[in-house]
């Protein structure tokens, strides 16, 4: 392994930062009478949330089997992709790396931070280029690697050994984005934190639980990388209300096995469906909520749906003639597939 060092990589301007304290973060639930924060006390949700979301940590150390102190949660995952490069990239210095076709949020996060984005090619089963990657894990500057597994938009795992690979000959931040993690056969990397004091697991509450309108995504790192990120994350940053959504959807574990289950059957029923479709050339394998398929002009594919008033995302400039189609209902698949056949 090479040597990591979290000091050496954290931004200079984050490592001086004061955190913004609340009295809330003091006092929660001890006191009779609370005239700290300017909030207005008629009410229901005239209170600020619980800005480190204890209750909901302390469920999920549970689930996940980590602790507390190596939890974030974000405003959506894209809030945890977002602030790996505050807190760790100066902007028109530092670098980060990622590879590509994958999500396009690492692409604009990384813009609005002015940094540049490296992007190593995929390799045609969409693995990573080890060879090709070397170099990169070498430079200095290059602080953050982006690693979407299941990766969006071709669906596949990456390899665990290339991932762990990396982590053991980078000295910056490797982030896995596994957000599609729960359709996917693959174990999750999680507990791998306590291994690798480089490694950061995003996960998020917007796919498979079903809770995407709630905003909650979630960091899984060592405490050192947590303590910087409840450093730098806006002190209410999680509403109330999607904490206690969230609460409930973990309360019920057996709605999400069921839900996600049925979601699992209809992607195969999709995928056996489309192959009985001639327009359709290849199907790529997935192993989260929706599939990559490549037919023979996309554009016009895309917009004859659009015309019958279903939207899927044309990929075509990310993998030549490309659609992605993200598995819904029964009914909404059904509608999808006739609709093809029709074309
Ligand atoms: N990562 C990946 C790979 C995604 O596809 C998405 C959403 N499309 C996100 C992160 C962001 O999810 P959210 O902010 O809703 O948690």
């Amino acid at each position: 392994m090479r040597e990591f060092n979290l000091e050496k990589i954290v931004r200079p301007n984050i490592k001086q930062l004061k955190a913004y304290s609340s009295a809330r973060d003091e006092f929660k639930g001890v006191a009779e009478v609370y005239l700290d924060a300017n909030e207005n006390p008629f009410g229901t949700l005239n209170r600020y949330p619980d800005p480190q979301q204890v209750e909901l940590k302390q469920k999920l150390s549970e689930i996940k089997k980590v602790n507390n102190n190596q939890i974030f949660i974000g405003n959506g995952s894209d809030e945890v992709i977002d602030l790996a490069f505050r807190i760790f990239c100066e902007p028109e210095k530092d670098k980060a790396l990622t590879f590509s076709p994958s999500y396009g949020m690492y692409d604009v996060s990384a813009a609005i931070n002015n940094i540049e984005l490296i992007k190593q090619p995929l390799l045609a089963d969409f693995q990573i280029n080890l060879n090709q990657l070397q170099p990169y894990l070498e430079m200095e500057d290059v602080k953050l690697i982006f690693i979407c597994s299941p990766n969006n938009p071709t669906g596949n795992s990456i390899n665990k050994e290339d991932i762990e690979y990396i982590l053991k000959n980078f000295n910056g931040i490797v982030i896995i984005d596994e957000a599609y993690i729960d359709f996917s056969t693959s174990a999750s990397l999680i507990s791998a934190i306590e291994e690798y004091p480089n490694l950061l697991i995003s996960q998020t509450f917007s796919k498979a639980w079903g809770m995407a309108s709630a905003r909650v995504g979630v960091g899984y790192a060592n405490q050192e990388i947590i303590k910087l990120y409840n450093k730098v994350k806006p002190p209410y940053n999680v509403s109330s209300l999607s904490q206690e959504a969230v609460l409930s959807v973990l309360n019920n574990q057996e709605k999400f096995e069921i839900e996600k289950n049925i979601i699992l059957n209809e992607r195969e029923k999709v995928i056996t469906q489309l192959s009985q479709i001639s327009s359709v050339k290849k199907i790529y394998p997935t192993e989260a909520n929706f599939v990559l398929i490549e037919v023979e002009n996309a554009g016009k594919i895309y917009t004859d749906l659009v015309e019958k008033n279903i939207i899927i995302r044309n990929r075509n400039s990310l993998v030549n003639n490309c659609l992605r189609i993200t598995i819904g209902s029964p009914e909404e698949n059904k509608k999808l597939i006739n609709t093809l056949q029709n074309l």
